[in-house]
């Protein structure tokens, strides 16, 4: 098992792996410069990979610059876009990985009609996924009702551990303030530090390139997450060494996962 699970429709990508050695695991100056230039403009829609904000004032400006939301791939701009076409391929680098997945979502679908469950889900995106960019991760490619964050050195600093770790924290009362039809989402969320294999991914009939983890580490992320109960933020003793946190043993539980011989300690966090 060293794929993603429910990867779907996606290739993994080999190839390019110093230029992608340096974007994750380094820092590329060129796109360095654009995030914190961009950053700076205002825009709640923006690209994931440069953070050309894509929309409103922040987008008028971008557009002026021959930027606009790539018509393939909309979480890119077209110049990010055409860079993951240009140059497929990954590389190994050190990361912390934040799973967030929906608890129960089998019984949730059969509760409402497919439409409100799509709306479900929409919705689970929408509150989640500014908590990461806020928090300097990467979003990962969409997963049936998980969302996938990433926290590379390249991507997001030295200290990218401890802004995964952050961002976690801030995801319960996130979810609390958006309630869905009136109650909070059932979501089951870990995070976890190792190491994995960030590439490109193309769809099967290729006009489509994503980013996506590959490695045990990310396993480990997404089984932990399913450990989590609905409200739960589980924190990986890695996580939280990586975090420079001091470990606290009263507050570590243990968990067997599925698939993973030795247990993984974690300290749950809880929504209530
Ligand atoms: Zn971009």
């Amino acid at each position: 098992m060293n794929t993603l699970a429910g990867m779907g429709e996606f290739t993994r990508e080999d190839g390019n792996d110093a230029l992608w050695y340096q974007v994750f695991q380094e820092g590329h100056p060129v796109l360095l410069g654009k995030q914190k230039r961009f950053s700076l403009l205002p825009g709640g829609s923006r690209c994931k990979m440069c953070y050309a904000p894509l929309a409103g004032i922040g987008g008028w400006i971008t557009r002026r610059m021959g930027l606009e939301p790539s018509s393939r791939n909309p979480f890119f701009c077209n110049a990010c876009d055409g860079f993951l076409k240009a140059y497929p391929g990954g590389a190994e680098v050190d990361l912390s990985i934040l799973f967030c997945d929906l608890r129960g979502s089998v019984s949730l679908s059969a509760s409402m009609s497919p439409r409100e469950f799509k709306q479900l889900i929409t919705f689970m995106r929408e509150t989640i996924i500014p908590v990461l960019w806020q928090a300097e991760g990467f979003v990962l490619q969409f997963q049936g009702d998980a969302v996938i964050g990433v926290w590379p050195p390249g991507f997001s600093g030295k200290d990218y551990a401890s802004k995964a770790v952050n961002g976690g924290m801030k995801l319960p009362r996130a979810i609390e303030r958006t309630p869905f039809n009136g109650s909070a989402l059932p979501v089951g969320t870990a995070i976890h530090t190792g190491r994995a294999y960030l590439s490109t991914v193309a769809s099967l009939n290729g006009d489509m390139q994503e980013v996506s983890a590959f490695g045990f580490d990310v396993n480990v992320a997404a089984r932990l997450a399913s450990s989590a109960k609905a409200g739960e933020v589980l924190i990986s003793e890695a996580a939280l060494k990586a975090a420079g946190r001091t470990i606290d043993d009263d507050a570590m539980c243990s968990y067997e996962l599925k698939g993973i011989d030795e247990n993984i300690r974690a300290t749950p966090l809880k929504l209530h």
